[in-house]
């Protein structure tokens, strides 16, 4: 198929296809079953990916990518992708973020490229560290959150303590929909608020099979539930009463978020989460362009880059931009132009890619992700566009780095490829570049969210430029934008901070900690130094 061949999807389809899609992205800390919760979700339906994508449990590899032998090393998962699959008569996108503590920028800007996310919760843990970091990547971007409490199953804190979290650490309201029966570690079923039933839950072996449930009228669950119903009722009881009576729209304004408890092991609570997403979670919108005007859903086919990968299959060198649709109707062929070069890109080798799983995209809408392929000349940010009139999208924020390091050619001669090859890495957002006049230009200095982003860098630069690089870390761990550039002496001037400048023109003043930065405040009151976005929190 080309670009000019006629397409046969009406702008009315295309607005109906639209309709039908789900797209989110879970955002949780390691360890709270984000993996194990993927599976339970394409256990109940039905993938649209390659058959194999997602195992049970036996084949867990099967969810894990291997595209470094780094990454293999340490088992964990750089890539991230899309995993599409049928639900009733939706579409499912689960935009897969990667899962490791050492996350990175592109963790966060997965979070640009879906509608809606699923706050996973270890019923032990509540609110941790990492979950509260991408939580806040929500609240900035106002992407409605679904709250799942996870382990049920396991001895775990109050259903009460942990709502109460929600409200106090981070101001969200909780509106429980279900309400578990047996506390924490005694997991019998949950309450269904919207009807007032008792759903019993069944063990299968292992999981492995959709868990039965029963539902039971409330007249006859006292007496096959005695005391944890009552229970269940009466903390359900208390929280409605505190404002946790669900409001769809506090959802939708991101004021509030409609809570569930389950056990993803078990498959506990995992059905009612896949209908909430259906019948609640908000379907694609028309994407604001740079002007602040709405690209309607209808309108020729546009998209943005959010990801992009290079050497993820280590025999073909190649490089995989992924791209979320905007609007209009994607088919694979079609010739559609890079907004910001004005060139085209032929989209021969379009993929569905989830882990190490491949299968070819013909057709793409609104909300989907599309994987193209030997996209060496597309970039984190990039607006795609097909036909008139022509769109361009705002570019991705860049995230508070946290990490720093600066870079040097560990091989002199090798420097114009060094140079090369860090400018390639900057202009796709592997690592942030940072430079000042104070340091020179000739050493930048690394910035990154996860310290996994060196490692990617570092590997790249040699094996791609064979420029390999010394990187020696900074200590610093306070970061703040310097809002004056005339303040900048007064930050340079102290013992303990100095101010870089980004390469999108921002200035970073960096700290050893959070102390030293007290003190150079107290000492001049109007340096003005304001947080970044997705600030560790
Ligand atoms: P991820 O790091 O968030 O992807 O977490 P995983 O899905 O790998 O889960 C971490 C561990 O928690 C694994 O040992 C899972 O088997 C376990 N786990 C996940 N969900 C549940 C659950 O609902 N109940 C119990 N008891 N364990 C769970």
């Amino acid at each position: 198929m080309t670009a000019s061949s006629t397409t046969t999807v009406t702008p009315s389809d295309v607005v109906g296809q639209a309709r039908r899609r789900r797209s989110f992205a879970v955002i949780s800390h390691p360890d709270a079953g984000k993996s194990t919760l993927t599976e339970a979700l394409a256990l109940h339906a039905r993938v649209i990916a390659e058959a194999g994508a997602v195992h049970g449990k036996a084949g867990r590899q099967g969810v894990v990518s291997d595209w470094m032998a780094m990454e293999r090393a340490r088992g964990i998962s750089i890539t991230s992708a899309a995993l599409q699959f049928y639900y009733r008569d939706a579409v499912i996108n689960l935009l897969d973020t990667p899962g490791h503590a050492d996350f990175s920028e592109d963790t966060y800007r997965v979070l640009s490229a879906v509608d809606s996310a699923v706050m996973l919760l270890d019923a032990a843990k509540g609110l941790e560290p990492q979950t509260l970091k991408l939580f806040d990547v929500c609240r900035h971007r106002d992407i409605p959150v679904l709250t799942f409490v996870n382990k049920w199953d396991r001895p775990g804190r109050e259903a009460l303590e942990l709502c109460d979290e929600l409200v106090e650490r981070i101001g969200l309201q909780p509106m429980p929909l279900t309400w578990p029966v047996g506390a924490a570690g005694h997991f019998r079923g949950v309450l269904d608020l919207t009807d007032g039933a008792f759903v019993r839950y069944q063990r299968t072996a292992g999981g492995a099979t959709v868990a039965p449930e029963e539902r039971i009228d409330p007249a006859r669950a006292e007496a096959e539930a005695g005391e944890d119903w009552a229970r269940a009722r009466e903390e359900a009881e208390l929280l409605t009463a505190s404002g946790g009576q669900f409001a769809p729209e506090a959802f939708h304004t991101a004021t509030a978020t409609p809570v569930l408890f389950g056990a993803a092991v078990l498959n506990f609570g995992v059905r009612h989460l896949l209908d909430l997403l259906v019948d609640l979670a908000p379907q694609p919108a028309p994407r604001l362009d740079v002007d602040g005007h709405p690209r309607p859903l209808d309108a020729p086919f546009s998209a943005f880059v959010f990801k992009v990968q290079t050497g993820m299959d280590p025999a073909h060198r190649d490089q995989v931009a992924f791209a979320r649709v905007c609007s209009g109707v994607f088919e694979r062929g079609m010739v559609v132009t890079n907004a910001s070069t004005g060139r085209p890109f032929a989209t021969k080798y379009a993929h569905q890619v989830f882990g190490q799983q491949r299968s070819t995209v013909d057709t793409a809408y609104p909300g989907d992700v599309v994987g193209l392929v030997n996209a060496s000349a597309l970039r984190v940010g990039d607006t795609l566009h097909a036909g008139r009139p022509a769109v361009r999208f705002p570019g991705l924020p860049s995230f508070a780095p946290a990490h720093f390091a600066v870079a040097r050619p560990a091989d002199l001669s090798r420097s114009k490829q060094f140079r090369k090859g860090v400018d390639q890495l900057a202009s796709e957002g592997v690592v942030q570049i940072l430079t000042s006049d104070l340091r020179g230009h000739a050493a930048p200095v690394f910035a990154a969210v996860g310290p996994m982003q060196f490692e990617v860098a570092a590997h790249r630069l040699e094996h791609e430029f064979s420029a390999p690089v010394r990187l020696d870390r900074l200590p610093y761990t306070a970061v703040r934008r310097l809002a004056d550039p005339a303040q900048r002496p007064i930050v340079d001037g102290a013992r303990r901070g100095e101010v870089l400048t980004r390469t999108d023109g921002t200035d970073l003043a960096l700290f050893e900690d959070e102390m030293a930065m007290r003190i150079l405040q107290r000492q001049h009151p109007d340096l003005a130094l304001e947080p970044l976005l997705a600030e560790g929190a």
